[in-house]
């Protein structure tokens, strides 16, 4: 393929803006500058910009730290996780790996790669998420068994589930907690807790698999997955 084609889809800038960078001399090839746009490059082949080497990839995994506030959605007339991406990091395919409802917080997967999607949402591998989250009223050691025994909702019996106290607040009434579940129903953890007749006041997702949410990535902000985190979820 075309070099200037290999380097848009790679997102480093679009066709008419690489022309820039070829002219200026920043493109190079093995240790040589390509000029302009019709060098033939394959998919083995590193190209770097400005020293930096650039590989071919076709599939693409950001992890976002989503805010309360947008939908986990491709398209919706509400701001969606897909909008929050730069121009340069867009890409018509993405999608989220499952849903966050729109007041909840935390880790979400936004990726192109259908197969591996697929198998993190499959109900038959029981991938676990973690949530932390701050409850109206005192979580007890009753509610903990509850969860720990799975709880019956009205459409299914949730899988036992690990429920953490962190803090009680006698004062204001509130508990915050972990908990981790192992399927990922619609509304499951407020449903859960709704069952044993205590409310969700905020939810926040740590973890999904092997992801981990990292304490420096701020609401809003995005980063890509690494290789090794990548072969860690498949
Ligand atoms: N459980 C919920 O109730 N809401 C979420 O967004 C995720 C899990």
């Amino acid at each position: 393929m075309r070099i200037d084609r290999f380097l848009s889809y790679m997102q480093v800038g679009s066709r008419q803006s690489l022309k820039a960078l070829f002219k200026a001399g920043r493109i190079q090839v093995d240790g040589q500058v390509i000029g302009n746009g019709k060098f033939q490059v394959t998919e083995t082949t590193v190209v770097e910009v400005d020293g930096e080497p650039i590989h071919y990839q076709t599939d693409f995994y950001w992890l976002l730290n989503k805010p309360a506030g947008v939908i986990s959605a491709t398209t919706d007339p509400q701001k969606t996780v897909i909008d929050l991406l730069t121009p340069a990091d867009y890409r018509a395919d993405l999608f989220p790996v499952g849903r966050l409802d729109k007041d909840t917080t935390g880790l979400l997967l936004l990726t192109n790669d259908g197969d591996l999607t697929h198998s993190l949402l499959s109900p038959k591998k029981h991938v676990s998420k973690k949530y932390q989250a701050k409850i109206a009223g005192i979580v007890t050691e009753t509610d903990q068994a509850q969860f720990a025994a799975g709880i019956q909702l009205s459409d299914f019996q949730a899988q036992p589930a690990q429920l953490m106290i962190l803090e009680t607040d006698e004062q204001t009434q509130t508990s915050l907690i972990t908990v981790e579940i192992h399927e990922g129903k619609f509304h499951q953890v407020k449903r859960m807790f709704h069952a044993v007749g205590k409310e969700v006041l905020t939810l926040q997702r740590l973890t999904m698999g092997s992801l981990t949410l990292p304490t420096d990535l701020l609401p809003g902000q995005y980063r890509a997955l690494t290789t090794a985190e990548i072969e860690a979820l498949k």
